[in-house]
């Protein structure tokens, strides 16, 4: 398919933006008088203001909020011009934000080969794989690529997948997003052998002899992804604006990409500019070497920032990507533990994970960064990474004083007691993937027996940390997970993936409206966009979603099944539930003309 014809299938939100954007022209002028472009009325509108107060009604203009209230108050909104909006109850809440997600990686990811659902063992990725091969028009020697693996558990080398496929070089990506797979055909033309060292943050699984055994763990992983060519930004743009276009349908107006290299950042600016993005953008521009804190390095980060910074409300950086560690699963183990890991039986082993950084040069790192005014997100998946980036945002605290950058820590499966007060004290925020927190072969068979019953009551301890007083967001980490803010809603205050599941450590559920702020007013503040979104409040921008059941009433195992019947993003209309166009507004709307007329 040709990119043009990509970007057209992919793009159809342009057209409609476009449309939308002629229906606001012929409403201008409304603003003038103080009269809304339209009115929502009728409705439970969860403000997540400080008071956290619940309104019947909002009005906006342009991409502006002018009022929120009762339906009453809204009468002197009220226009010829003006559309207005019989909610029938509905909720609304404030546009979405997801502070943790990988669009274009994920886009990219699922145009390939998916093993998504696939049992991880070679007899059960062979058919599906050889299907996807027997379909695939490339070469002998161009690399195949299969992503999604389900790869917790998962032990494979080069010649366990030569029985898949022994001729062309093919690679699988696992879905923890940290390690790939290749055959031996893949290993030859890679060039890597057994005098290849470790890069830094990165490891290359090796036989007895020390000769690559097929496997690639995090930074290691780039010596497969350098040989493949990845599609052109024009298509990795096309795929990504497919894929925020769905992102809109479940409420999701804001984002923060949590790896962005010059390839992503040229990715972003393409699709700011070919059209309005769909979505407001924070790029976390991501840091290749954390030990390495010289001023050249800090200047080089501080330059990409500010390349980023293309418009205040929708495309902007100001944030940098750390990875401190890597996965806790076994058999990965890279993630960095304060005590070592269990062997299945309990019995400590000599491996406790290491951080992927010098922890003195990131600590003097992370003070330059904070100083240069940049916000710190930092991947920290096991309880001495947690502890050593605390540490680092210490020592920047300690040298420069609270310069509110809203630094935070991503992930978080595993917290030392001892720490969870440092996130209050020193103002990091911490980013939790809520839907992780359930039991799932992904969480107990390769996590339970090795980490013990002490530690696992502390898998990610959302409730522990809450009630230490830090500062909880929400972030899908998709393509690893579902980007559907309401099964992290629904995760988050049962503890469990549905109805009849035993929970996960249920004394770290948090309560609901934590939940709506981790993606509302905390993910706004950690976006530094707070003064703009977040909240529904007068003067904010017009970023709202019109949600099908009443979440804070509702069953909570329910949740995940809400529908998001409408949003808005800075006063436009980018998602309707309505299949016939409209038709759920009409009814409301032909309502309203009536009681409006009732005289
Ligand atoms: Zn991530």
């Amino acid at each position: 398919m040709t990119v043009s014809r990509l970007i057209a299938r992919a793009m159809p939100w342009a057209g409609l933006a476009l449309l939308l954007s002629c229906l606001w022209i012929a409403d201008a002028g409304a603003e003038e008088q103080g009269k809304a472009d339209v009115v929502l009325r009728n409705g439970k509108i969860y403000t997540a203001d400080p008071a956290r107060s619940v309104k019947q009604a909002i009005a906006f203009s342009g991409n502006t909020i002018l009022a929120v209230g009762d339906d009453s108050d809204m009468e002197k909104r009220i226009g010829p011009a003006t559309k207005v909006v019989d909610l029938g109850g509905k909720l609304v809440l404030p546009g979405l934000i997801d502070t943790h997600i990988h669009p274009i990686i994920g886009a990219v990811n699922g145009a390939k080969c998916s093993l998504a659902g696939v049992k991880a063992t070679i007899d059960a990725l062979k058919p599906v794989i050889q299907a996807c091969l027997a379909k695939d028009t490339g070469g002998a020697d161009e690399w195949f690529e299969a992503a999604q693996l389900d790869n917790y558990g998962f032990q494979a080398t080069a010649k366990d997948l030569d029985t898949i496929e022994a001729k062309r070089p093919i690679a699988l990506d696992g879905n923890d997003g940290h390690t790939v797979w290749v055959n031996s055909r893949g290993l030859e033309l890679l060039g890597v052998t057994a005098e290849t060292p470790d890069p830094p943050g990165g490891k290359i699984a090796r036989d007895a002899s020390g000769a690559p055994a097929g496997s690639f763990a995090d930074s290691a992983a780039i010596f497969v992804a350098e040989k493949i060519p990845a599609p052109s930004v024009e298509e990795q743009a096309a795929l990504t604006a497919a894929e925020l276009k769905k992102m809109s349908a479940f409420g999701l107006t804001s984002l923060m990409d949590a790896y962005v290299s010059p390839t992503e950042a040229k990715v972003w600016r393409l699709l700011y500019d070919s059209g309005e993005l769909p979505m407001r953008v924070r790029m976390a521009i991501y840091v290749a070497d954390p030990s390495d804190d010289s001023d050249k390095a800090v200047s080089r980060l501080v330059a990409a920032s500010k390349a980023g910074d293309v418009d205040p409300d929708f495309l902007r950086s100001g944030v940098v990507k750390v990875f401190a560690d890597g996965v806790m699963e076994y058999p990965a183990q890279t993630a960095a533990l304060l005590s070592p890991y269990l062997d299945a039986d309990g019995k400590p082993t000599d491996k406790k994970g290491e951080l992927y950084f010098d922890p003195e040069r990131f600590a003097r790192l992370v003070q330059k960064l904070d100083a240069a005014g940049l916000t710190v997100h930092i991947h920290a998946i096991g309880d001495y990474a947690v502890r050593a980036s605390l540490d680092a945002f210490a020592a920047a605290r300690e040298a420069n004083g609270d310069r509110d950058n809203r630094h935070q820590i991503a992930h978080l499966q595993l917290v030392d007691r001892a720490d969870f007060a440092r996130f209050k004290e020193l103002g990091v925020i911490a980013d939790m993937q809520l839907e992780w927190a359930k039991r799932e072969p992904a969480t107990e068979g390769p996590l339970e027996p090795y980490l013990g019953s002490d530690r696992y009551r502390y898998l990610y301890p959302a409730g522990s940390l809450h009630k230490a007083g830090a500062m909880i967001i929400g972030g899908s980490d998709w393509d690893i997970s579902s980007y559907n803010p309401f099964r992290a809603f629904q995760t988050g205050v049962t503890r469990a993936g549905g109805s009849g599941q035993t929970p996960l450590n249920i004394d770290e559920r948090i309560p609901l409206t934590t939940a709506i702020d981790a993606y509302t007013i905390n993910a706004a503040y950690a976006m530094k966009q707070d003064k703009t979104t977040g909240s529904l409040e007068a003067g904010k921008r017009a970023d709202l979603v019109v949600l099908d059941r009443d979440i804070l009433s509702v069953d909570p195992e329910t949740i995940q099944d809400t529908k998001v019947l409408a949003t808005y993003l800075d006063g436009r209309l980018v998602y309707s539930a309505a299949e016939d166009e409209g038709s759920w507004w009409d009814q409301r709307e032909a309502r309203m003309r009536d009681w409006l007329h009732r005289d």
